[in-house]
């Protein structure tokens, strides 16, 4: 199948892309590596009636350390760029699971967060770490935390002309990622990262709700316990029995709830196993 009929603009400032949007009154949809949404639109689930390409929009581009605790991340670094980065091992490490070398090569950091599938390995990582996302829209930029972005499966509360244009993610303590996919490549059945950010150790588990699912009751075990083996398989099995999760051809719910805690437990001994004595 082909694509319905759209138009196509290419912007060279984030004021004209917005306005093209605005134009658009909701029809419209930024493209930025195009590894989303094009598939959408070939299959005909997506029909917008205009593309605003933002790949000549300067200054979404690069990556900075913005102080020893915050890296900023623009919307269009691609994933290979993030695998490549030294500053966020927890970031390069979960880009390097995103699809394949060709995905990775086009597909954007901004587009993965605004794309919003339940699935995937940033936002998984973005609400791990309490990251907050820049857009700017028609009334102009503001922040948003990663939780309060991600309201259901490809859903985000960004308004239909605003655009993502950086991320900010906070650098942790320590970190730890596990996920569990048949296929290296595939999206993942279970995504979970744990970071500690601030002292407070956080977790965020993907591929079993619409949206990252924080095990809060896990983080509290963390929080209130010595550090053992025994306290992180406590943690894993409250953050198993935090998630609703439903059979699909994948998977049935029962095996992504054992994943989870095993993925989590994973993730956990990788981000604070050094540290953890005999229980
Ligand atoms: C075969 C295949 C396998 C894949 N496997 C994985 C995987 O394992 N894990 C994974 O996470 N992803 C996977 N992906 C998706 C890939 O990572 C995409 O690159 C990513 O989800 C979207 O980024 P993009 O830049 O390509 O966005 P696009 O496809 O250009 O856009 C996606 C959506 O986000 C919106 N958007 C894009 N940029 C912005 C912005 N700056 N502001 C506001 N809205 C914006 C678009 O309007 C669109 O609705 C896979 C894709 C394919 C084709």
């Amino acid at each position: 199948m082909k694509a319905a009929p759209f138009d196509y603009v290419r912007p060279s400032s984030i004021a004209e892309a917005i306005d093209a949007l605005e134009s658009a009154e909701g029809d419209g949809k930024v493209i930025a590596g195009g590894q989303s949404l094009v598939p959408v639109m070939a299959m005909r689930l997506g029909r917008p009636s205009i593309l605003v390409d933002i790949n000549r929009v300067p200054g979404l581009h690069s990556i900075e350390t913005l102080d020893e605790n915050t890296v900023r991340v623009g919307a269009l670094v691609r994933h290979v760029a993030l695998t490549r980065q030294t500053q966020l091992p927890l970031l390069a490490e979960a880009a390097g699971w995103i699809g394949h070398s060709a995905i990775r090569t086009r597909g954007t950091t901004g587009g993965s967060i605004a794309h919003a599938d339940p699935s995937a390995e940033l936002p998984v990582v973005a609400v791990a770490l309490g990251a907050v996302v820049h857009a700017r829209g028609p009334v102009g930029p503001r922040t948003i935390t990663a939780e309060d972005l991600f309201v259901g499966a490809l859903e985000t509360s960004l308004c239909d002309s605003e655009i993502v244009t950086a991320i900010d993610f906070p650098i942790p303590e320590v970190a730890g990622f596990a996920e569990f996919a048949r296929r290296h490549g595939d999206f993942g059945l279970v995504t979970v990262a744990v970071a500690q950010v601030r002292g407070h150790i956080r977790i965020a588990i993907g591929g079993v709700g619409s949206i990252p699912v924080r095990p809060l009751e896990a983080e509290a075990i963390l929080a209130d316990s010595e550090l053992t083996d025994t306290t992180l398989s406590r943690a894993a099995r409250a953050a198993s029995e935090a998630i609703t999760t439903s059979s699909d051809i994948h998977a049935s719910a029962r095996y992504r709830i054992a994943m989870t805690e095993e993925y989590t437990y994973r993730a956990l001994t990788r981000a604070i196993g050094t540290t953890v004595g005999a229980s």
